[in-house]
């Protein structure tokens, strides 16, 4: 079965909506990146589409020479107009902590810089990891996660470590493996699993076989094959078990999740600018 995220994706539509019509300002968000792969630019030009609709103003700043990129950061972070500022990733050539540490923690709507990832461990989800929110949204809307055992394919400072921590959190008590590319006998994990997250960036890399009929399935990959978007899931998995497609699944809910994260940010920046 496939799971329809769109009754989940409608109530955050809504809600965002609202946010907005209480606003007093036009949120802006604005992506940086360089060299940016086949998976990023399609990721863009959803962010871009999504924008749009929400009358969001956005803007593509797409780097030349990576040498820029600190200053490039610092600037926009004090730049008053401005209420998200979004780091693409993979960012090749360039230190990505020391690029994050140069956004202003309350403009890193994406929930990358060091000071949001380590608000995770006390609980504090203000701004979570977009991608790692939108699957526990995901998860929080179709079944009961006290107690279930978890496995998360991928480890990765985005996804897979806040997901983990996401899940640990008392209210959700999830038993959470994490899997990597070292991890002995994948399809033993995951065949005892009662929820499993690809998140590896591997297409095809779940298979019918390793996974035990009616496990939710949450496939957060997003893999460009033959000019076409696929995940890490393989088709037949959703004839015995609940997947998220891919396209129009994590990755929609995510892109959501960051629009509500600059609305969030463009109203606190302009009470604090009016106090
Ligand atoms: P990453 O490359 O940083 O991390 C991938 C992780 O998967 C690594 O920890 C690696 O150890 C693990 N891995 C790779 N191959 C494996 C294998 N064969 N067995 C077990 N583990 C394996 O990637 P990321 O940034 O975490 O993204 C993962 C995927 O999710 C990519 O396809 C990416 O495009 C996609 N993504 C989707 C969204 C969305 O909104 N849907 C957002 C971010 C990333």
């Amino acid at each position: 079965m496939i799971i329809d995220v769109e009754p989940l994706a409608q109530k955050l539509k809504k809600e965002i909506n609202e946010k907005i019509k209480s606003l007093k300002v036009r949120p802006k968000l604005v992506a940086v990146t360089y060299k940016p792969d086949d998976s990023t630019v399609s990721y863009l030009k959803s962010q871009q589409k999504f924008a749009n609709k929400f009358n969001i103003e956005y803007e593509i700043l797409e780097l030349t020479f990576p040498e820029n990129i600190f200053k490039i950061l610092k600037e926009l972070s004090n730049d008053k107009n401005i209420h998200g500022i979004f780091l693409t990733h993979p960012l090749p050539e360039i230190d990505e902590m020391e690029a994050l540490i140069n956004i202003n923690p309350e403009k890193d709507v994406e929930g990358r810089h060091p000071y949001n990832l380590g608000m995770l461990m006390y609980g504090n989800e203000n701004f979570a990891p977009c991608t790692a929110e939108a699957v526990v949204k995901i998860l929080e809307e179709i079944t009961d996660i006290i107690g279930k055992n978890v496995v998360i394919i991928g480890r990765s400072s985005t996804v897979g470590k806040p997901l983990s921590i996401m899940l640990l959190r008392r209210n959700r008590s999830a038993t959470v493996t994490v899997c990597h590319t070292k991890t002995k006998n994948l399809e033993m994990l995951t065949k005892n699993a009662d929820i499993v997250v690809a998140a590896a960036g591997k297409p095809n890399l779940i298979t019918k076989h390793m996974i035990k009929e009616n496990t939710i399935v949450i496939d957060v990959g997003i893999n460009v094959v033959d000019n076409k978007i696929v995940g890490d899931v393989s088709k037949d998995v959703s004839n015995i078990a609940n997947v998220t497609p891919v396209p129009g699944g994590v990755g929609k809910i995510t892109t959501l999740l960051l629009i509500e994260h600059v609305v969030k940010s463009a109203e606190k920046i302009y009470k604090n600018l009016n106090k």
